[in-house]
This record gives C-alpha cells, sequence and structure tokens, in this order.
C-alpha cells in the first residue's frame, strides 16, 4: 500500500516528469503578506509571479503546500472530529501554470494523473464547472469522456476563484468521487453536498481575467492554472478508505493517542483521538514556522487550538499533559519531507508541555462550573454570554473550546451576550487606564492586571481580523 510520504512523491514526480519546477512548502506564516493569517493554499506563496509583479525562471511548478484553515474565511476547524475530510493542517498538492498551458492540458493532466497513474475507478467521478464556463465542461467530455450528467454546472461563487476585490480572477471545475450511497450526502450543489458521500478531491482554478480597479474586467493576456488536491483526501481513496483520519499517516498518530492514553483508538472516544491527531500537526508545524502561543494574533488562535485539544486530552481521562508525548510519532512520520519539524523538535515539546500544564490548572475547574451552569439551565438553553465570558476570562477558555465542548451536548452558546461582557470588561479597562471616568480608582487596573496577568486574554477579536487570500 503506498503510504502518503509516497503519494506526494508521486504527485511531484508525476508534474516533474511533465516539465514542472518542483517548489519546497513555503512557511505557514505568509513572508509577504500580512493580510493573511496563514497560508492556506498552494499558490499563495506565488501570487506575485501570478500578478507579474514577480518573475521567475520556470513557468511550470509543482508544490506539496502546507496549508492551515483554522481561522479567517477558510476556517475548517469546528469540521475537525466531525467530518471525514476535513483538517486544520493539511497538505495540499498543487501544479501551477504561469501564463503557459491553460485549460486543455490541466484537465488532461488532472484526468491522466487521477485515472492512470493513480487507477481510480472513473466511474465514481464526477466533475463541477461554472456555469458561464461552457469551454471546460466541453473539454471534460473531450478529454474525459464524461457524459453530460457527470458534469454538474454551478452557478455560485464557489465555483469562481478570485485573489481579492482587483486582480485576477476565474472560474474553477472541480473533481469529486462518489463513495456510495452507505455514506450520507449528496452531489455537488444539492441541498445535501455537505455529507461526506461525494468529496471533492481536486479544484482546478483557471485564472482567465482581470478585475481594474475601476470596476471593470479584461481579458488575462496569459491565462494561468493553480489547482489544489488534499494529499490526505487523494490518499484515503489509494488506501480504499473513505475517512482521512484512517490513512496510514493519521492514524499512526491517533494510535500514539490511544497509547498515551491508555484509551483505545476505535472505542466511543475515537473523536477525541482525531481532534488530537489533528492539532498536533497544526500546532506543531505552526511552531516550527515561528509561531508561538499568545494573546492575539496569529499566536492566539494557536493558542485556541492547542487548548482545544487540551480539552479533548482531559476527556480521555490523562493525568498528565498528553500532546507533547505525541511528539517522537509525528517527527517521524513527517520530519523526513519537512525537516523543520525535527529541528523544532525541542522547541514544540517544551511549548505543548508548558502550555498544557498550565492549561490544566484552570481547565478542570472551568468544565465543572460549565456543567453546574448547564444543570440549571433548561433543556436546550442557549448557554449566558456572561457565563461564556467568565469561562473566557477567569479560565481561559477561548470561545470556540466553550463552543466545542457544548456542540457534543447539543447547545450553543450566547455570542451576542459573550461579546457584550466583552466589550464591557474593555470599556472598564479603557476608563481605569485614562483615568477620566468614575472607574479611574487605580484599584480597578489592578484587579484587571491581576485576573489576566495585565494584558492576557484582550487580544481575541484580532483572530477575524485579517483579509483573505
Ligand atoms: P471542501 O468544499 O471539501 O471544504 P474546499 O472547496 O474548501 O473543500 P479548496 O479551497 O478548493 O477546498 O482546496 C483545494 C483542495 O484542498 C480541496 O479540493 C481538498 O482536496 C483540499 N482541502 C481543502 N480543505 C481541506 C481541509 N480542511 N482538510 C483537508 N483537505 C482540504
Ligand atoms: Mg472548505
Ligand atoms: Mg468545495
Ligand atoms: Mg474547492
Amino acid at each position: 500500500m503506498a503510504s502518503l510520504n509516497d503519494i506526494r512523491s508521486t504527485f511531484i514526480d508525476y508534474f516533474a516528469g511533465q516539465g514542472h519546477q518542483a517548489v519546497d512548502s513555503s512557511p505557514l506564516v505568509p513572508r509577504n503578506d500580512p493580510t493573511l493569517l496563514f497560508t492556506n493554499a498552494g499558490m499563495v506563496q506565488f501570487k506575485n509571479v501570478f500578478t507579474g509583479v514577480e518573475k521567475r525562471d520556470y513557468s511550470r511548478a509543482v508544490t506539496s503546500q502546507k496549508c492551515v484553515r483554522a481561522g479567517g474565511k477558510h476556517n475548517d476547524l469546528d469540521n475537525v472530529g466531525y467530518t471525514a475530510r476535513h483538517h486544520t493542517f493539511f497538505e495540499m498538492l498543487g501544479n501551477f501554470s504561469f501564463g503557459d498551458y491553460f485549460k486543455e492540458q490541466a484537465i488532461a493532466f488532472a484526468w491522466e494523473l487521477v485515472t492512470k497513474e493513480f487507477a481510480l475507478d472513473a466511474s465514481r467521478l464526477l466533475v463541477t464547472v461554472h456555469k458561464s464556463d461552457e469551454e471546460a465542461a466541453v473539454l471534460w467530455r473531450k478529454v474525459a469522456g464524461l457524459s453530460d450528467d457527470r458534469i454538474i454546472r454551478i452557478d455560485n461563487d464557489d465555483n469562481w476563484w478570485r485573489m481579492g476585490d482587483t486582480g485576477p480572477n476565474g472560474p474553477c471545475t472541480e473533481i469529486f468521487y462518489d463513495h456510495g450511497d452507505h455514506i450520507w450526502g449528496g452531489p455537488p450543489g444539492s441541498a445535501e453536498e455537505d455529507g461526506d458521500r461525494f468529496i471533492e478531491i481536486w479544484n482546478l482554478v483557471f485564472m482567465q481575467f482581470e478585475a481594474m480597479a475601476d470596476g471593470t474586467t479584461k481579458p488575462l493576456p496569459k491565462p494561468s492554472v493553480d489547482t489544489g488536491m488534499g494529499l490526505e483526501r487523494i490518499g484515503a481513496l489509494l488506501q480504499g478508505k473513505h475517512d482521512n483520519y484512517d490513512t496510514d499517516l493519521m492514524r499512526d498518530l491517533i494510535e500514539a493517542s490511544a497509547n498515551a492514553s491508555n484509551v483505545d483508538a476505535d472505542g466511543p472516544q475515537n473523536i477525541h483521538h482525531r481532534v488530537i491527531a489533528d492539532h498536533l500537526r497544526s500546532t506543531s508545524f505552526l511552531i516550527a514556522d515561528g509561531v508561538m502561543p499568545s494573546n492575539e494574533g496569529r499566536g492566539y488562535v494557536l493558542r485556541r487550538i492547542m487548548r482545544r485539544a487540551m480539552r479533548h486530552a482531559h476527556l480521555l481521562g490523562t493525568q498528565d499533559p498528553l500532546m507533547h508525548r505525541l511528539v517522537p510519532a509525528l517527527v517521524r512520520q513527517m520530519g523526513g519531507h519537512f525537516p523543520e519539524l525535527g529541528r523544532a523538535q525541542a522547541l514544540i515539546t517544551e511549548t505543548l508541555q508548558t502550555e498544557e500544564t498550565r492549561f490544566r490548572s484552570t481547565l478542570e475547574r472551568g468544565l465543572r462550573l460549565l456543567d453546574d451552569e448547564l444543570d440549571r439551565l433548561q433543556d436546550g438553553a442557549t448557554l449566558p454570554g456572561e457565563t461564556a465570558f467568565k469561562l473566557y476570562d477567569t479560565y481561559g477558555f477561548p470561545l470556540d473550546l466553550t463552543q466545542d465542548a457544548l456542540r457534543e451536548k447539543g447547545r450553543a452558546v450566547d455570542i451576542a451576550g459573550f461579546d457584550s461582557a466583552m466589550a464591557e470588561q474593555k470599556a472598564k479597562a479603557r476608563a481605569a487606564w485614562s483615568g477620566s471616568g468614575e472607574a479611574a480608582d487605580e484599584s480597578v487596573w489592578f484587579d484587571l492586571a491581576d485576573k489576566h496577568g495585565s494584558t492576557e486574554f484582550l487580544g481575541y477579536d484580532t483572530e477575524t481580523a485579517e483579509g483573505e487570500v
């Protein structure tokens, strides 16, 4: 059986053999893009090449790009543990044409790789095209011999890619695999499309137009191609699995979690192992790329992912911190292709251990408070925002951690209440600082500083402030 490491190599070798330059993954913190939280697609490192601002000495490239989708528009944090196909950290395999080949060649490469090299059953495949892109539909019939009922026309922005309000944009075409009607879900464009029966494996973007600042659009003189295929998704298919978490690599991490916690990998606690395995990857790779847990910006997103994992570790009943004990398994699996992981191993281990030790001192009390509060509430009632805020403020529970805990119980948080409790506290802190209002008494500030460790936890709202690719 081909491992994920083998499959990554097959992809890169295939496109290298077709004249593509093999380029290393760029770091998770985008080098030249302060508006983007984390690298979330293969094209991020090539943005300036696509716009023509930067020139390279190749016009075709292939990568396996580290991606994190745990904030901003592409936020898959809430999907982890629940869908078969989402991670917060994943590798996006991609081939790129910078003004070189276009639709026909891109479709031909994709079809050949998937049906010949990877030998997927072609009768299980279907594709989407944008409704306006008849050219792509014609090519799918010509190149792949797909019948019309397996070419789904999508009429919304899901199949229209744009870099931003201005700049390159164009239609997408996506390849889906049908896992069969024993799994819930419907074809793309249907009401059940979010199910896991039809899984999107590959997304091809045709950069064909340029949106100008004056609101007009013109065709690009040299159109380009940008594609992305999840390594874990194609890996699941090639290993005869439905679920990304059953691939060799993810399975190894899940077993490491099962061994370290002494809790069966496949029992009812399986969801905790899945979340832990996923979050181990995103947190470790973020630390290896220089992000450290903190209370604002990228560091706070890292802390949120870590603490979420740590609650799941706690639910496994482990007495001692767990996450740092899984780092050797991760380095064994992924350190070969990503040497930065081995270089940062000591830092990752220490950071995870320190953070988990620290969080455990408030986690258990916070969870007890949450349980007590839920006992008091009527069935199905939402958790008052004030309680969620207290958990955040006093016990260090990021809001999404509380939401994750409530989701298991079919409950939700009053978000507006949480926001107003937050706003009230910030106003108090400001009044104390400025020395102007009735709360100018210095002791108010020291109270707050005591509680928060000076600026602790005041950075929450920065996590939604980033822009979009
Ligand atoms: P989905 O609709 O399943 O959420 P997407 O359309 O958001 O996927 P794209 O932005 O098109 O995904 O990314 C390109 C490819 O990367 C997808 O076709 C898929 O194979 C993979 N991918 C996207 N998000 C994830 C994720 N969270 N975990 C694993 N693989 C992913
Ligand atoms: Mg998505
Ligand atoms: Mg999609
Ligand atoms: Mg897509």
